[in-house]
Parts: C-alpha cells; sequence; structure tokens
C-alpha cells in the first residue's frame, strides 16, 4: 500500500513520545553533559599508553622500537629512543621513550599504531571531550598525558584488555620456562666431567694442517730479497747482510736436498755464480737448525699465503 512505510514510521514515534513519560527505556535523548549514555567496548578517539603497576614512568610497556611512528599515516607520532634501559613491569631491561608525543589535532584515529605495536603497549581511548581553544599547547599530548593504566584499560575495552592479559601471561610464562631451561643445560654442561669434554672437543676439531711441511711449500714460496747484498759484492769468509744487520737469504739459504722449497726452479730465486767467492753461496754443511728463524717463518707465511 502507497505510504505505509511511512504510517509504521509514525506509530513508531509516537509510541516512543507518549511512553518516554511512563517509561525510561522509552527516552532516545539524554541531558548531556549532566547524563551519559554509556560508550559502546569498540568505541574509539584517539590512543593513550598502557602501564602495568602504579607507576606510570616505570611501568610502560613501550620499549620505543617507533615500528608506530613509522607507520602512523600522518605521521603525528614522535618518539625519542632512550640512550640506556632500565626494567620494564616484569623486570627486563628495556629501553623506553625518552620522548613519546602525539599530535590528536592530526591523529585521525585510524587504529593503525594499535595494530602494528608488538608489545601491547598503546591502545585506543574512548575519551573524546578534549575540545581547547589552545591548538598547540593543548593538542600535542606527552608521554605522561599519554600513560593510562592497565586497569583504565580494562575499564574502556574489557574484553580486549582480558584477552590481552592472559595472552602476556602465557608469552610471560613460556619465556620463564624457556629460561629455566636453558639455565639447567648450562648447569647440567658445567657438572660434566671435564674429561669427556675436552675428548669431545678434540674429536670434534678438523686435524691440523702439518705446519712447516717443506715438501708442500710451493716453488715460489722464497721471492727475491731485493735488499739482499749481491753476492758478488760480498768477501769470501763474511756472511752477506741486508741493512739491518740480518742474514740475507741469499747468503743463508740452505741446500735443495735440506730445505724443500725448490730455490732452483723459483723464477725470482737469488742467483749464485759458481765463479764467485764461496761466502755467497749456501752452505752445504750447515745443518737445518742452523737456518735463521726468520727465513723459516717469512718461508712459512708465504707458503700458506700462496
Ligand atoms: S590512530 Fe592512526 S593517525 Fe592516530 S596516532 Fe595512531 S596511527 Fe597515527
Ligand atoms: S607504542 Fe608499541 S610500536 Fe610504538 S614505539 Fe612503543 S612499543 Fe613500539
Amino acid at each position: 500500500m502507497l505510504g505505509e512505510g511511512i504510517l509504521k514510521g509514525l506509530k513508531e514515534t509516537a509510541r516512543n513520545a507518549l511512553g518516554s513519560f511512563v517509561s525510561e527505556e522509552r527516552l532516545t535523548t539524554v541531558e548531556y553533559p549532566e547524563q551519559r549514555i554509556p560508550l559502546p567496548e569498540a568505541s574509539r578517539n584517539f590512543p593513550f599508553l598502557v602501564y602495568d603497576g602504579t607507576d606510570w614512568e616505570s611501568g610502560l610497556r613501550c620499549v620505543a622500537c617507533q615500528i608506530c611512528e613509522k607507520e602512523c599515516p600522518p605521521k603525528c607520532i614522535y618518539i625519542d629512543k632512550s640512550k640506556d634501559k632500565k626494567p620494564d613491569a616484569v623486570g627486563k631491561q628495556q629501553f623506553y621513550p625518552a620522548r613519546f608525543d602525539i599530535d590528536i589535532s592530526v591523529c585521525m584515529s585510524c587504529q593503525i599504531c594499535v595494530e602494528v605495536c608488538p608489545f601491547e603497549a598503546i591502545k585506543m581511548d574512548t575519551e573524546f571531550e578534549l575540545s581547547t581553544d589552545d591548538r598547540f599547547g593543548e593538542l600535542l599530548l606527552d608521554r605522561k598525558e599519554l600513560a593510562k593504566s592497565n586497569e583504565y584499560y580494562h575499564q574502556v575495552h574489557p574484553t580486549e584488555a582480558t584477552e590481552v592479559d592472559d595472552r602476556l601471561a602465557r608469552e610471560r610464562a613460556a619465556a620463564e620456562a624457556k629460561a629455566k631451561a636453558a639455565a639447567a643445560a648450562a648447569a647440567a654442561k658445567a657438572a660434566a666431567p671435564a674429561g669427556a669434554t675436552t675428548a669431545a672437543a678434540a674429536a670434534a676439531k678438523p686435524a691440523a694442517p702439518a705446519v712447516g711441511t717443506p715438501a708442500a711449500k710451493p716453488a715460489t714460496a722464497v721471492p727475491a730479497n731485493t735488499s739482499a747484498v749481491p753476492a758478488s759484492e760480498i768477501p769470501a769468509g763474511e756472511t752477506a747482510k741486508n741493512p739491518t744487520g740480518t742474514p740475507t737469504k741469499a747468503a743463508t739459504a740452505p741446500p735443495a736436498e735440506q730445505n724443500a722449497v725448490p730455490h732452483a726452479e723459483a723464477p725470482r730465486a737469488p742467483k749464485f755464480d759458481a765463479a764467485k767467492p764461496d761466502a755467497a753461496k749456501p752452505d752445504a754443511a750447515k745443518p737445518d737448525a742452523a737456518k735463521p728463524d726468520v727465513l723459516k717463518a717469512e718461508t712459512r707465511k708465504e707458503g700458506d699465503a700462496s
């Protein structure tokens, strides 16, 4: 029937208008601000910071990770991370926000900061009576103004706050159990016999390569010593020395059969002239132990490097 919807609407309006004189349930308006309608649990306005315990400063859950600051679309969160750490509500050393400001004149109540926070540290408030004539003085809230207790969180969002508390309790219990297991494992390891530990470590360690094995050294391991005095200029009976007084390789190089480094095949090895005085030639009678340690060390190092 034409106009049936209009008649139904008028009937409902008349029922509420007349019924409000006899039943408060029929009242659809209240005398705000003296009277207020309870806000739905899902309502939200601007963010606040949750703290545990009674001291807002030490109980803040925020660890200044700055994820919310990065994710906030209008960039109205300003955080300065602390240089030091202090214990949080459960005694764990954490960074904290030395500064945490939110410009609520810019905030668009999108709740993204709440969604991205890994520490359940920031939640949406239901407070909406924030009008002021001081745009910059009153609408830039600092961390003290933003801090509200976990009890307050339970008042404004009871279901959500209970779920968060349960989850945090489970996570803390799991972390404590893990720490206890790690401590028990460390104690058991410390109590194990030292010999068994050493033997196990030795078995696990790969065999060290043979050090100083002459046959393993390449032919190019001994470069020409540019500072050496030419053998031809050394008088017979003297030992060739470089400017620092250290015997040169040319003067002290042992014969090929005593030193497996094949000097004869080395492209840059010092050459000896059979016609020159014997003092510059290697002394075949000298034992290996007579070789200068410097030469041994250099030869080993160069061989390892190649
Ligand atoms: S509710 Fe949205 S706009 Fe407001 S501070 Fe959080 S992320 Fe930024
Ligand atoms: S409120 Fe949460 S996301 Fe933002 S800095 Fe603190 S811990 Fe990080």
